[in-house]
C-alpha cells in the first residue's frame, strides 16, 4: 500500500456514519421551509463551532443567514468549496421525520439536509485524521434556494461574497442530486411570442380566413412542432440530449366573430451551452419572423425569465478528483451527466464565474411526500467529499 493509499483509507474510515445519521435526523426535525431557515442555520452553525470552526454568518435578510466556514490549507493548493442549501419546499403531506433501518424519512432528508450533514461529516473526518490540506476547503450552507419568493437570494449573496473575497473556492461542488458527476445543465427560458394585428379587430365576415391572425398563430404552432423535430434529429448534446421547446399557453381573440388584435403564446425553451440566452431568443425571433411577415403582423418576442446554461468540462481537475474519490469508495466509475433542468450551478458559473458541478448522495424522492434518504449513501458521500478535498486541494502541503 502506498503512503497515499494508506492516507486515503484512514480518511475514508474516519467518516462516522452514525454521527452523520444523527445529525441529518436532527436537521430534518427542524422545519426550514424557504424564508424560515433561521433555526436550522443556527443549528448548523453551532455544529460547525463544536467541530472547532470559525463560522461566518452572512445575513441575507432579517433572521436568514448563509453559513460559511473554512478549513484553512497551507496556502499553495487549489481551494474547493462544498456547497448546498438548508431550506426545503413546504412540508405539505410529507411523511414525518423518522429513522427506519437504512432510511431517514422526512421533508429535506434527500433535498438536501442529508448531503449537508454528510459535508459536516467529511470536515469532521478531515479534522480527526489531522490532515493538512494544501488549499483551503470551504463549506457554505445557503438559504433561499427552493421557493421562488426568495428569488435565489441565498445563492446570489454567496456570489457577491465570492466576488468581493469574503469567501473563496476555485471550484464549487454542490452536494445536490445523484451520486454522479452532473457537470452540465441546459439554459431555461420562459418566453412569450406576440403577434399583433395593426388593423385592429374587424368583423370576421369582412376578413378572409387566410388573413385572420389566428391562422398565423396556427402556423406558428406548426413551425414550433417542426422545430422540435429538427432539434430531435440534430445537434444533440452528448450529455443532455435534445434541446426542447414547449408551449404552455395560447391566447387569441375576445369575441366569436371578431378578428383578434393580439395572439400570444408562452412556453419554455431549454437550450445547450452552445448559445447564451440572447442568442437563443434571437433564434426564436428568427423562427417566428417569416410567419409574422406573411400575416402582416407585428412581432414581439420576449424573455420573461431566463437562466443561462453551464458546462464544466469532464476533465476539470475538481471533477476528476471527485471521480477518483468515487472510484475509491464505490469501486466503479461515476457517470458523467448533463440535465435539462437548471440549478444553482447555472448561477455560480454564469454570474460568479466559478466552475461548478454537482455530486450528491441521492435525489430520487426529492419533493415527494415520501421523501427519504439512504443513510449508507450519506456515509459514502461524506467519504467521497473528504477524499475529494484531499485529492483536489492536495494532502500534507503537497499541492497538486
Ligand atoms: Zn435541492
Amino acid at each position: 500500500m502506498t503512503q497515499n493509499q494508506a492516507q486515503w483509507t484512514a480518511l475514508r474510515d474516519a467518516v462516522d456514519g452514525e454521527w452523520i445519521a444523527q445529525l441529518a435526523q436532527a436537521m430534518v426535525e427542524i422545519p426550514s421551509v424557504t424564508m424560515q431557515e433561521a433555526e436550522v442555520c443556527q443549528f448548523y452553525a453551532a455544529q460547525l463551532r463544536e467541530l472547532g470552526f470559525d463560522v461566518d454568518e452572512r445575513r441575507v435578510t432579517d433572521g436568514r443567514y448563509n453559513i460559511y466556514a473554512r478549513l484553512p490549507g497551507t496556502g499553495d493548493g487549489p481551494s474547493l468549496m462544498l456547497n448546498g442549501h438548508l431550506d426545503t419546499i413546504p412540508i405539505g403531506d410529507c411523511v414525518p421525520c423518522r429513522r427506519e433501518g437504512d432510511r431517514l424519512y422526512g421533508r429535506g432528508a434527500t433535498d438536501m439536509k442529508g448531503a449537508m450533514a454528510a459535508k459536516l461529516g467529511a470536515l469532521r473526518a478531515l479534522k480527526s485524521v489531522g490532515v493538512t490540506l494544501a488549499g483551503d476547503l470551504w463549506l457554505s450552507a445557503i438559504v433561499g434556494h427552493e421557493e421562488p419568493e426568495a428569488e435565489k437570494d441565498g445563492p446570489l449573496a454567496l456570489i457577491e461574497d465570492w466576488k468581493n473575497g469574503r469567501i473563496g473556492g476555485d471550484r464549487i461542488l454542490i452536494g445536490e442530486g445523484w451520486n454522479e458527476l452532473w457537470v452540465m445543465s441546459m439554459g431555461t427560458m420562459v418566453f412569450e411570442i406576440e403577434l399583433t394585428s395593426p388593423r385592429g379587430g374587424t368583423h370576421t365576415t369582412y376578413v378572409p380566413f387566410g388573413e385572420n391572425p389566428i391562422r398565423f398563430l396556427g402556423d406558428l404552432i406548426q413551425r414550433i412542432a417542426a422545430y422540435q423535430e429538427e432539434l430531435d434529429r440534430g445537434g444533440l448534446h452528448p450529455l443532455a440530449g435534445a434541446e426542447r421547446i414547449d408551449v404552455g399557453t395560447v391566447e387569441a381573440g375576445d369575441y366569436f366573430n371578431r378578428t383578434p388584435v393580439l395572439c400570444r403564446l408562452t412556453g419554455t425553451l431549454r437550450w445547450g451551452p452552445r448559445a447564451n440566452a440572447e442568442e437563443a431568443l434571437a433564434e426564436l425571433r428568427e423562427l417566428a419572423a417569416p410567419i409574422a411577415e406573411a400575416g402582416q403582423l407585428e412581432l414581439n418576442v420576449n424573455m420573461i425569465h431566463e437562466r443561462e446554461p453551464f458546462e464544466t468540462p469532464g476533465d476539470d481537475p475538481a471533477v476528476q478528483a471527485v471521480a477518483q474519490a468515487h472510484r475509491f469508495v464505490h469501486g466503479g466509475q461515476a457517470e458523467i451527466t448533463g440535465k435539462r433542468i437548471v440549478g444553482d450551478a447555472n448561477l455560480y458559473v454564469n454570474l460568479g464565474g466559478v466552475p461548478s458541478f454537482y455530486y450528491g448522495p441521492s435525489n430520487e424522492t426529492a419533493h415527494s411526500d415520501g421523501e427519504w434518504v439512504s443513510l449508507s449513501r450519506l456515509t459514502q458521500a461524506a467519504q467521497v467529499y473528504a477524499l475529494t478535498a484531499a485529492e483536489y486541494c492536495g494532502l500534507n502541503g503537497n499541492g497538486r
